[in-house]
């Protein structure tokens, strides 16, 4: 058993069990220790009142008899010394007295003559005569006597004692009559229960009556009148030592009982609890851990009342939904939630166990980096939804094309990465690339249309030792050279790119300070009529010859400077500079135009209008002599605020051109509605027409096109008279390539460029 289980046995509910079972633990030490305190102070009571028992007997029983008598006499010495007694005899029969002394209450005072005769009574005015009764004829009664009482006609205990006259003659007596009817209740009453006192009348050493119930039936209540010897009354009271020990042992059974009733009472309470709540939890509880340890289904717990069971129910379907829910929640973390693939939290997991499984097997992992070429046009021109629902079909597509351990991940937008382990060489992964792109190439049939889309692929190949960012990142950037290469290709992440992903971060730091240093020069290159072979204008180039690299092309830092926004004063600096140029030729009598390239970032930059207007004016060009080319594909990122511009820039006089068209997917719907001047073909059709009829079909159809809209246009790149032969043929109304001149320094191009001066003089 682990520390963990150890801990969480300690949690399960069956310790209730146990702290219960210590509570009444307590409960019954200190109930124990009370009762066992409360005991002890009974038993040490009851042995006090053994002790004061005992001695009060023995001294009750040493002068028992005297003391009865005495009792008797001295009584009767009180009421004769009263000075009312002498008239109360002579004013009988009222004589009006009580004796009341316990526990004779309600015991009558007769005064009787020496015959026998009632002199006076204390209850009642007429004669009673004690005939009979010898104690009463003699009144050597020393103690109370049982006798029959005729004036209440019921048994009755008298005390009497002699009255002697002057001469110590016998004269009568007194006689103190209690009816032993009711006197064991008026004893009970006077010493508090019949625990507390005891009585036997004696006569002659005989048991007249007692209390004590053992010897009761030695003797029993006399009826009627007998002759006595010599009657005594002994009453004991107080507290016995067997009775108090007796009480004492029946309280402490009485609590002991007590004591093990609830005892009893707990131990049903404990079971009952064990069974009921404990028992059924602790059950829970261990199917609990078990499935948290194993991963198996929860079951109710078999056993257990209704209860747990609804219990057990319930946190069964809790923790089914919390299952659930955590599940759904990973799903969603790990998932893009369109094509429902992993995101890139998870293809950095699968890449990680995909490297971590080539260093056990020695093999190579690739990643292959897709990239939907100008996605971003199926989203504007036909919205999300379409673009989603094209998005879901090619990773529908995808997922079924590669291998079933490989990986497919949507890593952005457009953008989806496929991971393949197990890789022998590049060629493997160059099919796969192949079979991507044609799935890829499958037109795609939404609600409205029917759209083709390529894709441009990167590879990265790496081995054990491979970072996952790493081969993540030279696939993105073997993307990038395939998009620059033209799209629709896939490009291998190789020791050149990595130079030149090196170099890239160098260039961004030395073109911070390339126009400061001034580093920055305009190549131009003619362009020329087809039909006359005339130097029409020419097309202004950039060119950064850095101190130390030589001279750096514009395809590996225009895009540089676009990511970093130098576009923008680097594109100042072009159009300043080629009407610095343009002025600097009307002043030789050149009359041209210049087409200065314009990218995306400056054409959406908000100041870019007013700016070029401002240098323009600033050099007293007229705008009219400068074409801007924009891309199709930079016109087509937001075509309405780009036409909005380009509105603006041709109100001003600038003439506008569509640079490497062809390949932006433009409209014709928006080819309609961008006011320009000018296409220019781009230089890939040129470049394929000699061996491709497509590319033949899509020039014708520029041309076509073009003209039909009455704008100018413009093939470039024509480095073969073929090209340049069949264009002027196909109806191309100006060409520029290296055929008729390259990108030179203006100085070297002006002797290119026809003069105002020289045309006059040929006019
Ligand atoms: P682009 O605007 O399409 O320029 C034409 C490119 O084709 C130039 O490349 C030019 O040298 C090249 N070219 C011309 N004739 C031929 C030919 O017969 N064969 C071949 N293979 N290439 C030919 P360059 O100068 O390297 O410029 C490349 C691109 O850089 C330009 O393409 C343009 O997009 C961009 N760029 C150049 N200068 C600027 C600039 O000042 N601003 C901006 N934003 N972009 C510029
Ligand atoms: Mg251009
Ligand atoms: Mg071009």
């Amino acid at each position: 058993m682990s520390a963990d289980q150890r801990r969480s046995r300690w949690r399960q509910p069956w310790s209730v069990g146990v702290h219960l079972a210590a509570c009444v633990a307590i409960v019954l030490v200190v109930f124990g220790g009370a009762a066992a305190v409360t005991g002890r102070g009974m038993v040490q009571h009851a042995r006090a009142d053994a002790r004061a028992d005992a001695g009060f007997q023995a001294g009750i029983a040493a002068d028992a008899a005297s003391r009865s008598l005495a009792l008797g006499q001295a009584q009767i010495a009180v009421l004769l010394a009263n000075p009312s007694i002498p008239q109360v005899i002579a004013a009988k029969p009222d004589c009006g007295l009580n004796f009341a002394l316990d526990p004779f209450a309600g015991a009558r005072l007769d005064i009787v003559a020496a015959d026998g005769t009632v002199i006076c009574s204390s209850a009642h005015p007429g004669p009673v005569t004690y005939a009979g009764a010898s104690f009463v004829s003699t009144f050597e009664s020393t103690g109370p006597v049982r006798f029959h009482d005729d004036l209440t006609d019921g048994a009755a205990l008298a005390l009497a004692g002699p009255v002697h006259d002057a001469n110590g003659k016998l004269v009568g007596g007194i006689v103190v009559v209690a009816p032993v009817d009711g006197l064991a209740t008026r004893l009970a009453a006077a010493y508090g229960g019949p625990q507390h006192y005891r009585f036997t009348i004696t006569d002659g050493g005989d048991l007249l009556s007692t209390s004590i119930p053992a010897r009761a039936d030695a003797g029993g209540l006399l009826s009627g009148s007998r002759s006595l010897k010599s009657t005594s009354l002994r009453v004991t009271a107080g507290v016995s030592s067997s009775s108090a020990l007796a009480s004492t042992r029946s309280a402490l059974a009485r609590e002991a009982l007590l004591g093990a009733g609830a005892v009893l009472l707990i131990l049903a309470l404990l079971a009952a609890v064990n069974r009921r709540i404990a028992r059924p939890l602790r059950e829970l509880t261990r199917v609990v851990a078990d499935t948290a340890t194993h991963g198996a289904p929860i079951r109710p717990p078999s056993r257990g009342v209704a209860e747990i069971v609804r219990l057990g129910n319930h946190f069964d379907r809790m923790m089914a939904a919390r299952q659930t829910y955590e599940g759904q929640l990973t799903y969603q973390m790990l998932h893009d939630p369109l094509t429902r693939l992993p995101n890139r939290v998870l293809l950095t997991d699968r890449l990680t166990h995909a490297l971590s499984d080539a260093s056990r097997t020695g093999r190579s992992v690739a990643v292959l980096f897709i990239d939907i070429d100008r996605f971003k046009l199926v989203n504007d021109s036909l919205g999300h939804t379409t673009g989603d629902e094209v998005l879901t079909r090619i990773a529908r597509r995808l997922g079924s094309t590669i291998r079933p351990g490989d990986t497919l991940a949507r890593f952005g937008g457009d953008e989806f990465v496929v991971i393949c382990a197990g890789v022998d060489g590049a060629d493997e992964v160059h099919d796969l690339a192949d079979r991507l792109a044609v799935t890829i190439a499958i037109p795609v049939e939404t609600a409205d249309q029917i759209l083709t889309v390529t894709a441009s692929i990167g590879i990265a190949i790496g081995a054990a030792s491979s970072r996952p960012e790493d081969l993540i990142r030279d696939a993105d950037s073997a993307m990038y050279l395939a998009k620059d290469r033209g799209r629709a290709r896939h490009e291998l992440f190789d020791d050149t790119l990595r130079v030149r992903a090196a170099d890239r971060l160098t260039l961004d730091g030395e073109l911070r300070v390339a126009l400061e240093r001034n580093e920055l020069r305009l190549a131009y290159q003619p362009k020329v009529n087809l039909g006359t072979g005339a130097v029409v204008g020419v097309e202004a180039l950039l060119r950064w010859q850095h101190p130390a690299l030589g001279e750096v092309s514009p395809i590996d830092f225009i895009p540089i400077a676009e990511d970093t926004g130098l576009i923008v004063p680097i594109g100042r600096f072009v159009v300043a500079e080629a009407c610095r140029q343009l002025r600097a030729w009307r002043e030789q009598g050149i009359d041209t135009e210049v087409a200065v390239n314009v990218s995306g970032r400056q054409l959406s930059h908000p100041d870019f209008v007013d700016e070029v207007h401002a240098i323009v004016a600033e050099h007293d060009v007229d705008p009219a002599s400068i074409c801007l080319e924009l891309t199709e594909s930079v016109l087509m990122i937001d075509a309405p605020r780009a036409i909005e511009t380009l509105r603006a820039l041709r109100s001003l006089g600038f003439k506008l051109s569509i640079d490497d068209f062809g390949t932006g997917y433009s409209s014709l719907a928006y080819l309609q509605r961008f006011p320009v001047d000018e296409l220019k073909i781009d230089r890939s059709f040129v470049h394929d027409m000699t061996h491709n009829a497509g590319s033949v079909t899509l020039i014708e159809a520029i041309i076509a096109m073009g003209s039909a809209l009455g704008l100018r246009i413009v093939a470039e790149g024509i480095e073969t008279r073929d090209q340049e032969e069949q264009l002027r043929r196909m109806g191309c109304h100006e060409a520029q390539g290296y055929l008729i001149a390259r990108p030179q320094p203006a100085d070297v191009v002006t002797a290119l460029l026809p003069s105002t001066v020289a045309r006059a003089a040929v006019d």
